[in-house]
């Protein structure tokens, strides 16, 4: 049995009586066990970050550790790769990469914390302004609640630890109860390697639904940062009217395949864009309008690259996609599946388990009312939707209660354009995946999908507020 994992609250190394037990979606056998945490260790760890806040980091101090993470992250990919994989059944070669990613996140965020600047207010241009000079500094907000999902434990984790670092706010982080064992490991190199002092990143697990609420409504948190579904993300929201919240929430990303667009290009892909992590991504490719006129030929090309996805262990070199988080998304998505093709959907190929692993899933003649359609399916499973007018699909994508991004493939640069004004989405692609992401580029959604932009520069700038500065000469 492993020994527990401990965190870190302020300086203090934490177990508790009780354990939570982390257990590989793939076996069921168990990858570690860690505190199962209450409201006194969130008092602890807020408390933690109040007294860090009275002692500030400065700008190049907080660079100093970011650069110093980037060059962790780097010597510790293979440990923090193997982690992801085992906790969240994310396959090996994916988890490298996401490990990868966050060399790029520490890097831009710090960037952030050498360049942070206000601006110049032009308070002279009303009369009574004569004669002064006016500029804002940006200030932290103050003590940040993080709240992260299973699906990327790591990279979406150091999403919201290293712009809080480059602010000058320290982080109480609540990592998803799946896959708390990437978050641990981050905070024992930040802190054992980086530089990183007590207090600045304190981490509580324990059950959404037992830590949540102490840890939202606190009222010495200024700040949360929440990425997860939906229904937890707006409750938080209406739990917080006093503080800044950003939500990143789910999708159920659309792309439209233009007769003119590069189709082959398209299926290459979306085999891949639609099975990472199983499915398991906010921007996973979910909804696929292609023009009648190649319908045929790209549902055929898409399904042989599908059928070539290995299925398999998550530590297994060769896997392309693993397990779902737990067995009920599984009972889940094929629930959804059988619903579709009890609608009239056909299932092009998968659909059913292999070892246990639902296999990569490609339906044809999916309808906007069929759950794998409007929801978000969050599995290994892309729907084929043929259109006849442009008209129609753009109406189609934005039929949803989401929006993170969208993709349209064309060769015409006015029907690129006509996209990119008219698809109502946080961002919008043209002749790549709406999975397409890179760590410093803005992202997030609108509608369900969330209220706020990650990416350090924009994060940083959600963590801090500007004070005005008015100087009389
Ligand atoms: P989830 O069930 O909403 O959980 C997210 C986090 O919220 C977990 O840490 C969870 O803790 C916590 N939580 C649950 N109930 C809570 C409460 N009452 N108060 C405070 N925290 C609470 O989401 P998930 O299943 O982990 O992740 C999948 C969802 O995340 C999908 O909808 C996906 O699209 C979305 N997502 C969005 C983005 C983006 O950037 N837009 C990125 C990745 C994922 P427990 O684990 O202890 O329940």
């Amino acid at each position: 049995m492993p020994a527990t994992r401990p965190v870190r609250i302020g300086a203090d190394t934490v177990t508790t009586d009780e354990d939570l037990v982390v257990r590989s979606p793939f076996d069921g056998s168990e990858v570690g066990r860690v505190p199962r945490c209450d409201a006194s260790h969130v008092e602890r760890a807020v408390r933690a970050g109040v007294a860090a806040l009275a002692d500030p980091l400065a700008p190049w101090q907080r660079a100093e550790i970011l650069d110093a993470a980037a060059h962790a992250m780097v010597r510790h990919r293979d440990e923090l790769a193997r982690t992801i994989a085992q906790e969240a059944a994310k396959p090996i070669r994916t988890a490298r990469v996401e490990a990868e990613r966050t060399v790029v996140t520490f890097q831009s965020a710090a960037v952030e914390a050498r360049t942070l600047v206000g601006e110049v207010v032009p308070i002279d241009g009303a009369s009574p302004g004569a004669g002064k000079l006016a500029f804002t500094l940006r200030v932290p907000r103050g003590v940040v609640a993080a709240i992260s999902p299973f699906n990327f434990p790591l990279n979406l984790v150091v999403h919201k630890v290293a712009p809080a670092i480059a602010a000058g706010c320290p982080v109480v982080l609540k990592p998803a109860s799946q896959t708390p064992l990437s978050a641990i490991l981050l905070q024992e190199i930040l802190m054992d390697e980086c530089g990183l002092p007590p207090g600045w990143l304190s981490i509580v697990t324990g059950s959404g639904g037992a830590i949540g609420d102490p840890l939202v409504e606190h009222p010495d948190v200024a700040v949360i940062t929440f990425t997860g579904s939906p229904d937890v993300g707006w409750a938080i929201a209406a739990k917080a009217a006093d503080k800044h919240v950003g939500l990143e929430l789910g999708n159920n990303a659309p792309v439209i395949i233009e007769p003119s667009g590069d189709w082959q290009a398209a299926a290459a892909k979306i085999s891949v864009a639609g099975f990472s992590h199983a499915g398991q991504s906010c921007i996973s490719t979910q909804r696929i309008y292609v023009h009648r006129s190649i319908a045929d030929e790209f549902t055929s090309a898409l399904v042989e690259r599908v059928e070539d996805l290995v299925v398999g262990d998550p530590l297994d070199e060769a896997t392309d996609v693993s397990s779902l988080i737990s067995e009920s998304e599984t009972e889940r998505v094929r629930a959804w599946i059988a619903e579709a093709v009890e609608a009239g959907a056909e299932v092009r190929c998968g659909g059913d388990l292999v070892d246990g692993v639902l296999a990569p899933t490609v339906l044809s003649g999916v309808t906007p009312e069929m759950e794998v359609c409007r929801s978000e399916v969050f599995g290994p499973l892309v729907g084929i939707i043929a259109y006849d007018e442009l008209d129609d699909a753009l109406a189609q994508a934005n039929d949803t209660r989401y929006g993170l991004q969208a993709a349209v493939f064309t060769a015409e640069l006015a029907t690129a354009l006509r996209a990119a004004r008219e698809l109502d989405f946080g961002g919008v692609l043209v002749n790549e995946v709406p999975t397409f992401r890179t760590d410093q580029m803005p992202y997030g959604g609108v509608r369900d999908s969330g209220n706020t932009k990650e990416g350090p520069h924009y994060a940083v700038r959600e963590m801090t507020r500007e004070r005005l500065v008015i100087i009389q000469s």
